[in-house]
């Protein structure tokens, strides 16, 4: 498509918006193109031209994103890049805080007091992928209102009105969800609300966690995944007495294999954490007090613990939004290539969001930064420009843990691609380690541990490139550098 097509479609939408802003309606011309009958199923529609009624006491938003999470951190950037943010766009956060880069939460958030810990305005988004830093000045110098600690609780999508929970009405144009996920939680019946009990999904739930852990001796994490891990690391550099428990029988089983789960484990346990591994919860119980003291298990075993930290998955915030379509398979908001939903002018981003994995054909809902990130720069731009290019995502996740200062060593670990097929093993967790994926001769996935920045940059060419690989080579490879040469020499 050419420039000058681009540039008069941008200026057509530009002119219908700063028109309804004069008038005061919310009067939008859709430059995104007609939706089409794609894979989803969705029905063709065009929506012109949207005329709020007089009869609203309710105030005319052209652009709304529900959630002040990662994912409206880098739409909000988006839109400012497009010239479209002033005046037009509102964010309405659950939280009290502007959009901040939540990983961080069980990385730097949980140093130890004593080790530089990380504290807002430091993370705030989109400081993540090396962007600018958007404190709340930010947002305001941008024109971009934020409506703080006022959780959406209803929508009426005949009438595009959302209600929040302070009973705000507000009207939208267009509406982007996302309301990312909540923490699975452990049930109220066996100890799951106890005092002492945490899970961590946003800034208050760590702060909790860490005046918890000032008091803490013991403590036990429940879950063996992502949460688990820097959890358990991060208690490490507390000096408490760490034990993590969980019913698989290694840790991260979900990507790991159990030969690499096997160095991380080791790593832990000399660095004092204890494993129950292949165990489940029965129940936590309290004190007299009414706090946590003792985790039960099912082979009928007791730990005791001042605190428990429960890392068991997490669940897409879809409330109040069902309406809009979920999906039935991997749970979610169900979005096109393009993050439309079947509502038309309501869009999904996200870890909230079912999209098309275009790359492995299937829909994925992927609770990742990396894609919290693309998805919203990609829908934004959909929606403002005349990108009609499909979101074309391949799927990478990390973690960082140890990383406090004085810390035994620290652990950086990148994946891309699909975790399928077998699995070659090269090099020693110290100083490092890769794990290869290979199906049908494809080299499909890989994972590096301590790789270098320009090894890391690697990966994701070799995963989307999924190279035939020799794989007797690629055993006999004595270091990951020989190995991902010889895979490089492939591509
Ligand atoms: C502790 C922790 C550590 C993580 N570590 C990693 C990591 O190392 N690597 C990695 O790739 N990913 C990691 N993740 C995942 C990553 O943070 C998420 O994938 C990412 O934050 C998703 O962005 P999002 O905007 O979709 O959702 P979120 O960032 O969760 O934002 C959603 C926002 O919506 C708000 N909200 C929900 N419902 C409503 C409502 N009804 N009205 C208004 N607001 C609402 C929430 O309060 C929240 O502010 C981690 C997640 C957590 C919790």
């Amino acid at each position: 498509m050419s420039s000058s097509v681009l540039g008069s479609r941008r200026m057509a939408s530009t002119i219908a918006n700063s028109l309804s802003f004069k008038l005061g309606v919310p009067l939008r011309l859709h430059p995104h193109p007609t939706h089409t009958s794609a894979s989803l199923g969705f029905t063709t529609f065009r929506r012109s031209y949207v005329v709020s009624s007089s009869a609203f006491a309710n105030q005319n938003r052209e652009y709304v994103i529900v959630g002040g999470g990662n994912a409206a951190g880098y739409a909000a950037r988006t839109f400012v890049e497009n010239g479209m943010a002033d005046g037009r766009l509102a964010i309405v956060s659950k939280e009290a805080y502007a959009p901040y880069e939540r990983p961080a939460l069980t990385k730097a958030y949980l140093f130890p007091l004593d080790k530089k810990p990380a504290r807002l305005p430091g993370f705030h988004t989109c400081v993540g992928s090396g962007g600018e830093r958007q404190t709340p000045d930010w947002y305001k110098e941008k024109g971009i209102e934020m409506f703080y600690e006022d959780p959406v609780t209803n929508i009426d999508i005949e009438k595009q009105t959302l209600t929040t929970d302070s009973g705000k009405l507000l009207k939208y144009g267009s509406l982007i969800i996302a309301t990312g996920c909540t923490a699975s939680r452990l049930p109220e019946k066996i100890g799951g609300n106890l005092p002492g009990v945490h899970y961590i999904r946003d800034v208050a739930d760590a702060d909790a966690l860490i005046s918890s852990l000032e008091k803490a001796q013991k403590v036990v994490i429940v879950g063996g995944g992502y949460i688990g891990m820097e959890v358990a690391a991060a208690a490490t550099g507390w000096k408490l007495d760490t034990t993590i428990i969980f019913p698989e029988n290694h840790l991260m089983s979900r990507l790991f294999t159990p030969s690499l789960a096997r160095r991380y484990e080791e790593f832990y346990k000399e660095n004092g954490v204890k494993f129950l591994k292949g165990n489940s919860l029965k129940n936590i119980e309290a004190g007299s007090n009414g706090r946590v003291t003792h985790v039960k298990l099912e082979d009928g075993s007791s730990i005791e613990a001042d605190a428990v930290i429960v890392g068991i998955g997490a669940k897409p915030a879809v409330g109040p939004f069902e309406r809009v379509g979920l999906d039935s398979s991997v749970g979610g908001i169900q979005v096109d290539g393009l993050f439309r939903t079947s509502v038309p002018g309501i869009f999904a981003v996200g870890d909230v969001a079912a999209f098309p994995l275009k790359i492995y054909n299937r829909i994925a809902r992927v609770e990742h930064v990396d894609h919290a990130r693309r998805s919203a720069q990609h829908c934004i731009k959909a929606l403002l420009t005349a990108q009609t290019h499909t979101y074309d995502y391949l799927p990478s996740f990390y973690s960082r843990v140890f990383e406090y200062e004085g810390s035994p060593r620290k652990i950086w670990w990148q994946f891309y691609g699909d975790n399928v097929g077998e699995t070659v093993e090269v090099g020693n967790f110290d100083p490092k380690i890769a794990t290869f994926w290979i199906d049908s001769g494809k080299l499909k996935g890989v994972l590096v541990e301590s790789g270098s920045p320009e090894e890391f940059q690697l990966l994701p060419n070799i995963a989307r490139s999924q190279p035939i690989v020799d794989k007797a080579k690629l055993q006999n490879a004595s270091s990951v550098e020989e190995a991902l040469a010889i895979v490089g020499s492939s591509l």
